[in-house]
């Protein structure tokens, strides 16, 4: 198989300008596009034999590709989002949206009768379910990339939510800008996504989060969170290492100091 033959843009040499800030982005490392973040059970699968190519921003330190600037929707459904995946992405399906509900709903309880929350790339209905269950007005998932989700909602909501989604995205500051789009004022986005260790350069493209197999085509800094999210007047303040709150102003009764 070659990059051809997947309709992936070749790599070039020449530097080209990061996605956030338009620094300068050499080429800096490559991987199979069969690899995972994870391996399941042990069990390496099979390289593919095509090369994928990953630049880092010089200012801002973003490191993408855009050997998927090109794909349609369908490509990625049919090469990454396929049958196949959920293998590398275990969690996706119950765990994570199970585990993310219990925290939404603890951190907004005092809240949750009035709050129109949206699920942003949420891919299943199992978050929102889990926050309808435990008494939130209004809890409703937005995935353009799943038919029975890929409606977007009326309107704006209190809280949208953005699991593990910004690290898919080959062109993070649309994807942002249609996040932000979602977003009341007062409101803000709950959002994950791992920011790269202060010692990225040890491990290069072979830190575990960079997965093309997973999807993981867009992996950010806290610099270039804080650039993306500065677009559009968002502040990001990081709860930790892959969870970060982004608005414009929060909500007074909130009661939260960031
Ligand atoms: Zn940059």
């Amino acid at each position: 198989m070659s990059s051809n033959q997947f309709g992936l843009r070749p790599a070039s040499a020449t530097v080209a300008s990061c996605k956030i800030c338009e620094g300068p982005s050499e080429l800096y490392g490559v991987v199979d596009l069969h690899r995972p973040c994870e391996i399941p059970g042990g069990v390496r699968p099979p390289l593919s034999g095509v090369p994928v190519y990953y630049r880092r921003c010089a200012a801002c330190g973003f490191l993408f590709t855009d050997a998927f600037d090109d794909w349609s929707e369908d490509q990625f459904k049919t090469h990454i989002y396929n049958d196949g995946y959920h293998v590398f992405d275990p969690e996706y399906q119950t765990v994570r949206p199970n585990g993310n509900a219990s925290f939404v709903a603890n951190l907004w309880a005092g809240h949750k009768a009035s709050m129109r929350v949206l699920d942003f790339g949420g891919g299943n209905d199992v978050f929102c379910t889990a926050l309808r269950a435990s008494g939130f007005s209004e809890a409703v998932t937005y995935d353009p990339m799943v038919p029975e989700h890929a409606c977007r909602p009326e309107g704006k909501f209190d809280l949208v939510t953005c699991f593990e989604t910004l690290e898919h995205l080959h062109d993070p500051v649309a994807g942002i800008a249609a996040i932000v789009d979602c977003v009341a004022e007062p409101g803000a986005v709950f959002y994950s996504t791992l920011t790269q260790p202060a010692d990225f350069d040890r491990y290069g493209v072979s830190w575990w989060y960079v997965g093309p197999r997973n999807g993981h085509i867009s992996i950010f800094t806290k610099q270039a969170l804080a650039l993306a999210w500065a677009r559009h007047g968002f502040k990001t303040a990081a709860l930790n290492e892959g969870t970060h709150l982004a608005f414009r102003t929060l909500p007074e009764s909130w009661g939260l100091a960031l």
